[in-house]
């Protein structure tokens, strides 16, 4: 197929924010085109939704091809910190909404979303990749390499940025900025886990705490077919010794849990381990009058309670909606009905993110005697509801959480 030169939106990266956004142009009438540097289906780390993201699956039109694609169910997370449990079902949290999602292998789940916008007539070129963009002339102008190493150019009326860890226009126009925490890494692996039936709940996230050092857990997220993935996160270079291979220091670390390693006594290695570091990330603003900048393109804020997808697809959302509206003559007024929305957000993510570091939301989460309501409260945030101002710890998040805290630790 041969790429345009010219479109109404250009998209960078066709992962879960490009495809979703992709989308709901294409179903208001936009010519879209996409152009993705990798051939699909690829592997990508981000296998846990949230049932927040539902919603937009379902706005884009795709909720029923996913239902329909046998991914694991999902319906809370189990946490396990040196023996304590504490175990979350998103059906008793506050807000309204999804109470269930999946958990699901990216290279299948990544390209049926983006097989789907085809499907509605997005055109997405794979083995393209993005190396300029021009924003000096009336209209945003990409350059890139084809998947025949040619040189092209794409010009349309607006740019939307997917492009996830690579954060393209972020660094070709200068505007990355450091994260605000500690870098850390993960290191991760697929198995094929022989986990009892009766042993775990596979309808649940498994995230557990190393017994000693608080701030290094663990994720297992079951798949169907009796294959999981797990991974290992703690501050980069708090994980390795200097001779370690990737498998040796994920499996050192399983070994050093209760839960996890029994759980995960028979596994056999699925595909080879495999890390990333220093995957937390800012940018100076989330759009210009040409571009906006979706999913991890715009920033990452660590993976501990599954947000990167669900905030990428309400990025998605909110810019398209804000596109239509630009694109039918209204003034759009990015800062408010764009980056302060997502925001609000992320925000939340970034409170809850801090408290589960420093220790506050630890003790929260794991304390026995919670008072029903303030715990449907938290499992709103667990699963994703992190935008419902009617929740306090969505409208008054770190004072919240310090108070609520205290109790705890007094208890
Ligand atoms: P991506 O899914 O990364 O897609 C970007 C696409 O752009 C890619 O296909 C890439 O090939 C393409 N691209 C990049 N550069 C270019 C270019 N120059 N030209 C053309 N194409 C380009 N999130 C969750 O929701 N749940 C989890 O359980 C979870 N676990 C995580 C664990 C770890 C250790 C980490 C680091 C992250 C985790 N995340 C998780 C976050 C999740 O991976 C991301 O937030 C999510 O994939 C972002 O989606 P996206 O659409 O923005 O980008």
């Amino acid at each position: 197929m041969t790429i345009a030169k010219t479109c109404d939106v250009a998209i960078i990266g066709a992962g879960p924010a490009g495809s979703v956004a992709a989308a709901i142009l294409v179903a208001r009438g936009y010519d879209v085109v996409v152009l993705e540097r990798q051939r699909f289906p690829r592997f990508s780390i981000g296998e846990s939704l949230l049932p927040q993201c539902m919603d937009v699956l379902d706005e884009a039109g795709m909720i029923d091809a996913v239902e329909e694609a046998h991914f694991q169910l999902k319906n809370g997370a189990t946490f396990d910190r040196g023996g304590a449990r504490a175990e979350f079902d998103f059906s008793d949290k506050f807000s309204l909404g999804w109470s269930t999602t999946y958990e699901v292998q990216r290279d299948r789940f990544d390209k049926l979303l983006a097989d789907q916008a085809s499907e509605m007539g997005v055109a997405i070129h794979y083995c393209c990749e993005i190396t300029g963009c021009d924003l000096t002339s009336e209209q945003p102008v990409l350059s890139y390499f084809d998947a025949d190493r040619n040189r092209g150019q794409l010009s349309s009326k607006f740019c939307l940025d997917a492009s996830g860890f690579g954060q393209t226009l972020a660094n070709l126009l200068g505007m990355v900025r450091p994260a605000e925490w500690p870098s850390r890494e993960s290191v991760f692996t697929h198995i094929v886990d022989h986990i009892k039936p009766d042993a775990f709940d596979r309808n649940k996230i498994l995230i557990t705490v190393h017994p000693e050092r608080h701030d290094i857990w663990y994720w297992l997220i079951p798949f169907t077919g009796g294959i999981s993935s797990v991974g290992v996160v703690g501050a980069e270079n708090a994980l390795r010794n200097s001779d370690e291979n990737d498998e040796a220091v994920l499996w050192r670390f399983v070994s050093e849990t209760g839960l996890l390693a029994s759980l995960l006594s028979k596994s056999e290695s699925h595909r080879p381990c495999a890390g990333i570091a220093a995957y937390a990330s800012n940018v100076e603003r989330l759009f210009g009058d040409k571009f906006a900048l979706l999913g991890n393109a715009g920033g990452f804020l660590d993976p501990i309670f599954s947000s990167g997808v669900t905030i990428a697809l309400r990025s998605a959302s909110l810019a398209a909606d804000c596109l239509d509206h630009q694109f039918r003559g209204e003034r759009v007024d990015w800062e408010k009905s764009f980056a302060q929305p997502m925001a609000r957000g992320v925000d939340t993510f970034r409170q809850f993110v801090a408290a589960w570091y420093d220790g506050r939301l630890q003790d929260i989460i794991f304390t026995d005697r919670q008072h029903h309501r303030i715990r449907q409260m938290i499992c709103s945030i667990l699963a994703g509801y992190a935008w419902d101002e009617n929740n306090p710890f969505v409208a008054h998040t770190e004072r919240r959480l310090t108070a609520l805290a205290n109790i705890c630790r007094i208890q």
